[in-house]
């Protein structure tokens, strides 16, 4: 009985741009069609390797013109669909690519039409040249067939009906020729198979369609003029099924592999990096490794990290997880392995030592890729580094700086003196006379760290001072603690050794005979772990330093990430004996011992402002700040 059912929403919204496109490259429908039935062909034979009786013995995907009725048909004997498959699958939008497609037309109120062939909008895109769409179908996995036929439109029909294969048979009724489209021109047979090979040459099922085949003339017969007798029509393989991974790589071109790229993973910008790996002998596979140009929408899913896995050119799993590290959860591609059985599970693939040991190489490849790039193209590493630098950060920081010797020289960090980011190694060279350590602040940018009152005596002696930003920063710092023999130290952290011996023993003597108003201070400033005379100052009257260990950046990374347990970095005053606040400190504490108090809370709440950090008690802070500005004036 037929059923008339609505499209959901989106879908219209979708079918409503076919329908209405001006895309000039409506072929692509083609391709979107031959991927969906070579889908549904590895679907059906992965499943006879469980169950024998569902499988066939041959695969393939047939397309034929029939230019009396103007139809073009896509058959393939894959897996076919249920009925309730069929309304899943074509009534709603399942892909993620075609929402994606959406969002951003929905964005650009003139979208580029560009960009429906760059997405790939998968079976809609049929209706790009059709006017009609029947789509037969029997499901391998329950035996019924039924029929989906649509104008597109609102709405579409579903019936029973009779079918003698298992497989998917798809009916694209051509629309009328226009004065700008000759939409005849998808019966040609020579542009079918130029089509063909252009975009699905590498799909490992022959793809087939009627070619003309002309006959040699028989012995002693006259030339005839109508040469159309001497023809007859013959089915054709037209792909040449060699999948791209397995061909040689310079047999490969860079435009095949941007193509296939794009085709397989939904992106509409060639990769930034493109990593093929043949390696036979002990361990045979073929890995294609892709770094999409911008992260690709299910970048930030965790669950979707993963390489498409394939044994013998068969297709096996989508997103095996444990091919790639988490770090590098951003790498598209897919491996395909002679070693493994073909029905090898999930859970064995977890304990798989072939598995194990690609993934090893897999990712060895991809950080020495990276490290070429960095080498010979600088500017395409720091747009890489942009979008993907945290991850990496984050492959460092974790499993305790596991990976962190074949990752510390990937990364690149601003800095104080450098226009662009550099290297470890690199501020390493640049280190002047004197330097002892690789300085480090925290900050959102240069200008920011330049105000720290802490940079007071590093600008002046001229040293580099690298600039942390992403969360992970300092925690990546700590895991390392020295590059090639050299220290981390960040700027607000611990003794700088920046002044002279004469200097610093100067501020001991000090420190010595100012000890009786220091220790008052601290007395009234119990969040304080101590107060000191500043061997880092020089204009400034004041800032806060934490101890060795937790620094202020972590315990609000912590915080934010309700870790750390309310760890707190322990707090430093360090005060600037010869600025005129810390006299007028003094003067006051000589006259009046009891007004130390408030001047100390005063000067530590600044410091904390100057650190980023909010005063427990605002309230407090103002009222000290109006007091004094009113006594003034007295
Ligand atoms: P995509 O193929 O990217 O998922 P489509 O809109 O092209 O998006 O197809 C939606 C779904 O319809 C497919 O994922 C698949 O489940 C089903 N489908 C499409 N064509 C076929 C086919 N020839 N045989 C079996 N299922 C199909």
């Amino acid at each position: 009985m037929k059923e008339k059912m609505e499209f959901k929403t989106e879908t219209k919204r979708l079918l409503d741009m076919m329908i209405n496109s001006i895309y000039t490259h409506k072929e692509i429908f083609l391709r979107e069609l031959i991927s969906n039935a070579s889908d549904a062909i590895d679907k059906r034979h992965y499943l006879s390797l469980t169950d024998s009786t569902k499988g066939s013995s041959e695969y393939q995907i047939l397309v034929e013109a029939d230019k009396e009725n103007r139809t073009l048909t896509i058959t393939d004997n894959g897996i076919g669909m249920t009925k309730e498959e069929l309304i899943e699958h074509l009534g709603t939008i399942a892909k993620s690519g075609s929402k994606e497609f959406l969002e951003k037309i929905e964005k650009e109120k003139t979208p580029d039409v560009d960009i429906i062939g760059q997405f790939g909008v998968g079976f809609y895109s049929a209706f790009m040249v059709a006017k009609e769409i029947s789509v037969y179908t029997k499901s391998v996995q329950d035996g019924s067939a039924h029929v989906f036929t649509s104008l597109g439109l609102d709405s579409y029909d579903i019936d029973e009906c009779q079918m003698e294969d298992y497989g998917t048979k798809i009916v694209i009724s051509l629309r009328e020729n226009t004065e700008d489209i000759t939409y005849d021109e998808y019966l040609d047979e020579y542009q079918i198979k130029e089509l063909i090979k252009k975009y699905s040459d590498y799909v490992r099922y022959p793809i087939k369609t009627w070619v003309t085949k002309y006959d040699p003339k028989p012995e002693g017969e006259e030339e005839k003029e109508d040469q159309e007798e001497r023809t007859h029509l013959e089915l054709e393989t037209i792909n040449s099924m060699l999948p791209i991974w397995k061909k040689n790589k310079s047999e490969v071109t860079d435009e095949e592999l941007n193509n296939f790229y794009k085709a397989k993973f939904m992106d509409y910008q060639d990769p930034i990096s493109t990593i093929h790996v043949n390696v036979e002998g002990m361990l045979t596979y073929n890995a294609l490794l892709f770094i999409p140009k911008k992260p690709i929408y299910d970048f930030n899913d965790r669950n979707e990290r993963g390489l498409q896995l394939y044994t013998k050119g068969v297709f096996i799993l989508d997103k095996c997880k444990d091919l790639i590290p988490e770090y590098l959860r951003f790498v598209k591609g897919l491996v395909d392995s002679a070693d493994l059985p073909l029905n090898i599970s999930r859970e064995m693939l977890q304990e798989d030592r072939s598995i194990k040991k690609i993934a090893t190489n897999v990712e060895k490849k991809i950080l020495s890729d990276l490290g070429r790039m960095l080498k010979n193209d600088r500017e395409k590493y720091e747009e890489f580094f942009n979008d993907y630098g945290v991850n990496l950060k984050f492959g460092l920081y974790e499993e305790y700086g596991a990976k962190k010797e074949s990752l510390k020289d990937l990364i690149i960090l601003s800095s104080l003196n450098e226009e662009k980011r550099i290297s470890f190694a690199e501020y390493k060279e640049k280190m002047i006379e004197g330097q002892k350590e690789i300085y480090y602040a925290v900050g959102k940018d240069k200008e920011a760290v330049m105000k720290l009152p802490q940079m007071d005596l590093i600008k002046n002696k001229g040293f580099d001072v690298l600039i942390l930003s992403d969360d992970v920063d300092e925690f990546m710092l700590q895991v390392l603690s020295e590059y090639d023999g050299v220290k981390f130290k960040s700027i607000n952290q611990g003794d700088l050794d920046l002044i002279d011996e004469e200097a610093a023993k100067k501020i001991d003597s000090l420190k010595e005979e100012k000890k009786d108003i220091l220790e008052d201070i601290k007395k009234t400033l119990p969040e304080c772990k101590d107060v000191v005379f500043s061997k880092r100052l020089v204009d400034a009257p004041c800032c806060l330093t934490a101890a060795e260990g937790l620094s202020f950046e972590m315990e609000r990374v912590l915080q934010a990430q309700h870790q750390g347990h309310g760890m707190k970095a322990e707090r430093i005053l360090e005060i600037n004996p010869n600025h005129s606040v810390f006299q007028a400190i003094e003067k006051a504490y000589e006259k009046d011992k009891d007004s130390l108090g408030k001047y100390a809370s005063l000067l530590y709440t600044q410091a904390l402002l100057m650190e980023g950090i909010l005063p427990s008690d605002p309230q407090e802070f103002s009222n000290s700040l109006c007091e004094l500005m009113v006594n003034s004036v007295k």
